[in-house]
């Protein structure tokens, strides 16, 4: 017998554990968007004025968030633009801007990919011959960080959307916590951070609230074109345990994602506080974006793969 909604007595497509409903494709919709539209207004993460930038990879996440994005920014006459990052991924990547390109299409926002080839002078596959590919998602996080930062400021952006999900922000939580890295956890957070300079484009995160399985079914009932592809790369060991262990407690006792991620935040601001140096952050001597020290992650590691060459 088909399980039924627990809102309207129509077949359910989800069960979430976590609050013991289950859901018809309609009151998942609404449960969704209503969850997204509250996360964005609790942490105030739009307000008017706000010119927003949109990263989308052309994943399940991002594509759902810009969906989501287009109408909040709408409603409250932001201006919205979307922004991709073609890494050089031979037989992944062109796949995905492609999907980021007819979302954008459909959905009439403005969209602009930035190459790693033309911003930094090489990409992802030249990196990995060169590299132990453990460590080229490394690389490949810095010098995505920094194109988008740089161009989001350039183009007169003064935040930068991305679509981590509950899964992201958990897993992120927990491995910050087992290698003893405080000082990047008083960092991450559903918007903003401890950095606060005005060429630092402040980042949030629409989908922090949000399973990464409920993005799945979300983006598969409102028929967007998006393949689950994987970056042949994406080994980080670390995290792949960390998600396999969350997942596995996840199963047994629903809701510890949540209580994992709300339990960061309720301890945030105190993190916050504590390694909060208020040192102003410098200019890199050699690029000219924010750097904590005299040369930045970025040029340092453009520096070592030449060594390498
Ligand atoms: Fe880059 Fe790693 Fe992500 Fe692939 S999995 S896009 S290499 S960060
Ligand atoms: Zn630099």
């Amino acid at each position: 017998m088909a399980v039924r909604c627990s809102k309207c007595n129509g077949t359910a497509v989800i069960y979430l554990p976590y609050g013991n409903e289950n859901f018809c494709k309609k009151h998942f919709v609404d449960s969704f968007e209503r969850r997204v539209r509250r996360t964005v207004r609790e942490f105030r993460m739009i307000r008017k004025g706000d010119r927003i930038g949109a990263a989308v990879s052309g994943g399940k996440d991002s594509v759902t968030m810009l969906h989501l994005l287009r109408g909040i920014c709408d409603s409250m006459r932001v201006p919205l633009v979307a922004l991709s990052v073609d890494e050089g991924i031979e037989g992944y990547r062109a796949r995905t801007l492609q999907v980021a390109k007819e979302n954008c299409r459909k959905l009439g926002v403005e969209h602009k990919i930035l190459s790693f080839k033309k911003e930094i002078g090489i990409t992802v596959d030249e990196i990995a011959e060169r590299e132990e590919r453990m460590r080229t998602c490394s690389y490949c996080g810095v010098f995505r960080r920094w194109i988008l930062n740089k161009a989001a400021r350039e183009m007169g952006l003064n935040k930068l959307a991305v679509g981590h999900n509950l899964d992201d922000a958990a897993q992120t939580i927990l491995m910050n916590f087992l290698r003893n890295e405080p000082f990047r956890l008083a960092r991450f957070g559903p918007s903003g951070g401890i950095i606060k300079h005005e060429f630092f484009v402040d980042r949030i995160k629409p989908l922090m609230r949000i399973p990464e399985r409920e993005s799945a079914v979300y983006s598969i009932i409102k028929g967007m074109d998006i393949r689950f592809g994987r970056c042949p790369y994406a080994h980080e060991a670390f995290r792949n345990k960390v998600r396999c262990f969350l997942n596995d407690l996840e199963e047994e006792f629903p809701g510890t994602k949540f209580r994992v991620f709300n339990s960061f935040m309720s301890v945030r601001d105190v993190l916050g506080e504590k390694f909060n140096t208020n040192e102003t952050p410098m200019k890199c001597k050699q690029c000219g974006e924010l750097s904590s020290q005299e040369v930045c992650m970025r040029c340092r590691m453009l520096e070592e793969l030449k060594f390498e060459k």
